[in-house]
């Protein structure tokens, strides 16, 4: 099926917004017609021409027409890694400028609304807190696409470190309370008494933890369950969260980790997000040397799940050296 796509040229060039000549379908149709004319240029020079001096010429014409059709390959993709390089610093570059005015019109709106608060009416205070809201959503994106930008240039950070791993679970599950209850979802979890630390950045840990909490309360309808666990198995931790939402479409299942992949009913239920998301979290556990992996079935619910090195396992001994 992948197959018969890539030989529809026409498609291909809209989705890669190139032209036909340039997309990999046509090169690669060139590539076998070049490979056929020279089988049966050499079929036939071998059984017409006893001469090597024939045969001499044809092979150095054979090798220039490799020659030129890789060059051609390579040429493009060099273009294409410029450009996704350019790409990338120009993302880079416009999410570092937004920073700065995003921090300075959310500080004015929190001191409005905590300072100043007494001089104004309810409907302006309710429009501040509107412009508060919008500003911290702004703020993630932007956020959101400067970890991106880190994560395909390989300059994420990480400040890695024993933590305590059931404390962040606890606290992002205190901080969601009021979304949740916004949106009438019961949030159950369970930990074992006595756990270890964990190994890694508490800090991406918890955007991870906080990215798979608000997927689980955005996704799930209201008056639907979400239940986390917490526990451990062979010196690793395994946080696994389950809800019983929209789920996800199973032609769609094998797409979830993309860059700005955004299910087809995800995005008709819940029309707020960028599907960047589960992109940022799975480069982080992998990088924190974890796995992440997740179930689902449409209209039934999802589960997902990650798993991190605990501080005294071999993964983080590894992961420390
Ligand atoms: P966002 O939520 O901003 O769109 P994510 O990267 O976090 O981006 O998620 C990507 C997509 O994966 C979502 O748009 C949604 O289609 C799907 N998804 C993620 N978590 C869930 C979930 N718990 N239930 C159903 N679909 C989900």
């Amino acid at each position: 099926m992948k197959f018969i796509n890539d030989l529809n040229l026409r498609k291909q060039a809209e989705n890669l917004g190139v032209k036909i000549w340039q997309t990999p379908g046509f090169l690669f149709i060139i590539l076998g017609l070049v490979a056929a004319i020279i089988m049966a240029a050499t079929y036939f020079i071998s059984k017409n021409y006893d001469s090597p001096q024939v045969l001499v010429i044809s092979e150095s014409i054979v090798a220039t027409v490799i020659l030129a059709v890789g060059s051609s390959i390579i040429n493009l993709f060099e273009q294409v890694a410029r450009i996704n390089k350019m790409k990338s610093e120009f993302v880079s570059v416009a999410s570092h400028q937004l920073r700065t005015p995003i921090s300075a019109i959310k500080w004015s709106a929190e001191l409005l609304l905590e300072k100043y608060n007494k001089g104004l009416s309810k409907k302006q205070i309710s429009d501040v807190k509107n412009i508060f809201d919008l500003v911290c959503k702004m703020n993630r994106l932007v956020s959101d696409l400067l970890d991106v930008t880190r994560i395909d240039q390989n300059r994420m950070i990480f400040r890695k470190k024993k933590f305590d791993f059931k404390k962040i679970v606890k606290e992002t599950i205190n901080e969601s309370s009021i979304l949740a209850e916004k949106r009438n979802i019961e949030v159950n979890a369970s930990f074992k008494k006595e756990m270890s630390l964990g190994f890694g950045d508490p800090d991406k840990i918890k955007l991870v933890v906080e990215n798979l909490l608000s997927n689980a309360i955005k996704y799930t309808p209201s008056g639907g369950k979400v239940d986390i666990r917490l526990f451990e198995k062979d010196h690793f931790f395994v946080f696994e969260i389950k809800d019983t939402g929209v789920g996800i479409p199973e032609e769609q299942l094998k797409r979830v980790f993309e860059k700005f992949f955004r299910s087809d009913n995800a995005a008709r239920y819940q029309t707020k997000g960028t599907g960047l998301g589960l992109y940022i979290a799975k480069n982080i556990i992998e990088q924190s040397g974890g796995k992440i992996w997740f179930n689902s079935i449409e209209d039934i619910g999802s589960v997902f799940s990650f798993s991190l090195p605990c501080h005294n396992g071999k993964m983080a001994e590894i992961m420390k050296a």
